[in-house]
């Protein structure tokens, strides 16, 4: 069984895996945000790190460690950045984060790259980053072959397992966030790490259709859950994990021709 996580190969091993079996290379991008008073502040990193080791299993790929801090944390899908905990970084930042890993990856001879996103703030800056890092792997004349792949994870929920999970309506993935998907797959992944007995029961937020700066604290429910997690179970969190993971790895080997 060959070792999944970068950070446990020896240089040797991975180059020599990189040189001859050419696997894809997961890179997690998470955040350090509050998630309710339930759940851990890493939570977003941890999912994604779950989510990209278990599709690497499956198609013989390498996890690369996770890029831990994300995009400022926004009321309506993260609760805001007036939670103490929710440690975040400017858009520039994260943009170079990405940037820089992309290049040195590909410096190293990787040619298929699957960013997999945690944290819904993320999205554009790592957008953002893969582009200049293609831009600069391109002008060192490195980049010929080079084909990224880029996801937020909960996209590859089916809508039969929302429904099943669900079956008073999905609230949607912003509401979604220290909620019933992200408690149930922490309670899949990290039991230890989960309060069940701390689970608030505030009604789902209500947000209007514009933003306001500074942010009006008031809109968002003071335990920093968007709407209830109470339902969460193992057994939902297992149900969706393992659909996430086998369609990552199934539009992996598509996209990848693995
Ligand atoms: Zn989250
Ligand atoms: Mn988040």
């Amino acid at each position: 069984m060959n070792e999944v996580h970068m950070n446990r190969m020896s240089w040797t091993q991975y180059r020599d895996r990189i040189t001859h079996d050419k696997p894809p290379v997961f890179l997690p991008v998470g955040a350090l945000e509050q998630h309710g008073p339930h759940l851990p502040l890493g939570t977003d990193a941890l999912l994604a790190s779950d989510i990209a080791s278990g599709a690497a299993a499956l198609v013989g790929g390498i996890v690369a460690p996770a890029l831990s801090y994300g995009y400022k944390s926004q009321p309506k899908c993260g609760g805001g950045q007036h939670f103490c905990g929710t440690t975040s970084v400017d858009a520039a930042t994260l943009i170079g984060q990405v940037r820089d890993t992309v290049r040195e990856f590909v410096r190293h001879g990787v040619e298929r790259l699957v960013l997999v996103n945690g944290h819904f703030e993320n999205q554009w800056f790592m957008i953002e980053g893969i582009d200049l890092g293609m831009r600069d792997a391109n002008a060192a004349g490195a980049a010929n072959k080079l084909c990224v792949m880029r996801l937020e994870y909960w996209d590859f929920c089916t809508e039969e397992t929302l429904a099943a999970i669900f079956p008073q309506g999905f609230p949607g993935f912003a509401l979604e966030h220290a909620a019933v998907i992200e408690t149930s797959m922490m309670l899949y992944f990290h039991p230890e790490l989960v309060r069940l007995d701390s689970i608030p029961n505030d009604a789902p937020a209500q947000f209007p259709p514009y933003d306001i700066y500074p942010t009006r604290t008031e809109w968002v429910p003071a335990s920093g859950v968007l709407s209830s997690a109470l339902g969460s179970t193992r057994e939902k969190g297992e149900r969706i994990s393992q659909e996430v993971i086998m369609r990552v790895a199934a539009a992996v080997r598509a996209e990848f021709g693995l």
